[in-house]
């Protein structure tokens, strides 16, 4: 790893720290949200325009081609642009999925009219994606999927069902997996769609989570018909461009968590000052200064898995399946995190958002709460622990 910048990216480092001086929105003074890795719904317009102002400025889509809305640069400038926002515990942006994800494989694998179509609108958050990938029976073992696409004419008509997809309720696109060979073996016959979420016979309904919010959906597809433009990457190609996706979402999941958990841990170490126990600030406990201390040494470290993988990235490789083990470390440093902000407030820890003495608003009861989906959402811990078996230690198939 050399992270030596040259005279340029020094310059890219001080446009970035002096915009985000000037143009962090005033109304961003609840620092706590700011460690939440999840839009929350009373956010969702403010985050809008936070990521419209983003692309106004040039600063998302880094990496993306310059004809796609890009800035043609490489993963150190995004890496120092992470880092800058973690800082200035800059808001997230709301369109996630589309900027970590659609958007990276339709520039991969689109025919110019999609990359002339789609990368642009996703940048600037005119328009919103989903990933429309797991349902009831086809969650780890995706590749059971049965939403069945049937090509009638020049459309393909769509039926069955997807569950589990974040914010599907706000979203203009869906990433869709559907099968359409299903005489093929189960990795072979799905198709990767392009899909347009109005069209008649898409219907989305909000699941409630442990939190109270509504931050995931079922969607259903009654005889949708979808133009045969709208495939990407081929007919039966599905899974090779579903895989893509995924391995943006860890190269997503590196970057956007890492910034998050950082200003989470400041966020944490904050409060631990605010707080006290037995009539004695808690921060003079020895044991909790270790926990917070290796909260930030486990941060650091993550930090560098991350920069391996842009080490791989800026040599022109791929990052492999050793990502999964900076996905489990976040997890697991992220919950960890979450509890010891419990454990910080002892007994008003049982006072959720809306109590006048809630700490912070509750925030931190509902950061907690989000934190439990994290080892399941992205791909489980024991399907990471499997992936890390298999293919990075070589060992036998489960
Ligand atoms: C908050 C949240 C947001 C999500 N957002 C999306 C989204 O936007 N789009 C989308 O498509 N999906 C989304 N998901 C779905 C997520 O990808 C799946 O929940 C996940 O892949 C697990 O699938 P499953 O729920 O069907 O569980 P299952 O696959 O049925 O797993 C159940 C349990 O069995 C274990 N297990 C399964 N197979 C193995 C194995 N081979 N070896 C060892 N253990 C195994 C699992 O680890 C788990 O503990 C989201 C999930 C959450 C929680």
């Amino acid at each position: 790893m050399d992270f030596t910048l040259t005279p340029e990216q020094e310059t890219f480092r001080a446009d970035v720290r002096s915009w985000l001086e000037q143009n962090i929105p005033r109304e961003w003074t609840r620092r706590v949200m700011a460690s939440s890795e999840v839009p929350r719904p009373e956010a969702y317009e403010f985050l809008r325009s936070w990521q419209h102002k983003l692309y106004d400025a040039g600063f998302i889509g880094l990496t993306w081609p310059k004809e796609y809305g890009g800035r043609g640069l490489s993963f150190l400038e995004e890496m120092v642009l992470h880092e800058e926002m973690s800082l200035a515990k800059a808001p997230p942006i709301l369109n996630v999925l589309g900027v970590g994800m659609a958007g990276p494989t339709i520039i991969a694998y689109g025919t110019e009219e999609q990359k002339q179509r789609y990368p642009a609108k996703i940048l600037s958050c005119d328009e919103i994606w989903c990933q429309g990938y797991s349902e009831p029976n086809a969650g780890s073992d995706l590749a059971s999927l049965q939403t069945r696409a049937v090509k009638d004419g020049d459309h393909w008509v769509i039926n069955g069902q997807k569950v589990w997809t974040s914010l599907a309720h706000v979203s203009d696109w869906m990433m869709l997996l559907a099968r359409t060979d299903p005489t093929a073996p189960k990795h072979k016959g799905i198709t990767y769609f392009l899909l347009d979420m109005k069209l008649p016979g898409v219907t989305v309904k909000p699941l409630r989570q442990i939190t109270g919010d509504a931050e995931f959906n079922e969607v259903f597809f009654d005889n949708v018909r979808v133009h045969e433009s709208q495939v990407l990457g081929g007919v039966n190609n599905g899974w090779a461009v579903g895989l893509t996706t995924l391995m943006y979402e860890r190269l997503a999941l590196g970057f956007g968590l890492q910034t998050r958990l950082r200003i989470a841990v400041d966020a944490v170490i904050e409060l631990a000052r605010q707080m006290e126990k037995g009539g004695r600030a808690i921060t003079k406990d020895a044991v909790m200064r270790q926990k917070l201390a290796q909260l930030w040494i486990d941060t650091e470290a993550l930090k560098y898995t991350g920069a391996r993988a842009v080490t791989k990235l800026l040599r022109g490789e791929l990052p492999g399946p050793e990502a999964s083990t900076g996905k489990m470390g976040w997890v697991e440093t992220h919950q960890k995190l979450q509890e010891i902000a419990m454990e910080i407030q002892g007994p008003y820890s049982q006072l959720m958002r809306g109590g006048d003495r809630a700490v912070e608003g509750g925030v931190w009861q509902y950061t907690f709460l989000r934190s439990r989906a994290n080892s399941i959402e992205g791909g489980t811990t024991e399907i990471q622990k499997n992936i890390i078996g298999e293919r990075v230690l070589g060992l036998p198939k489960g």
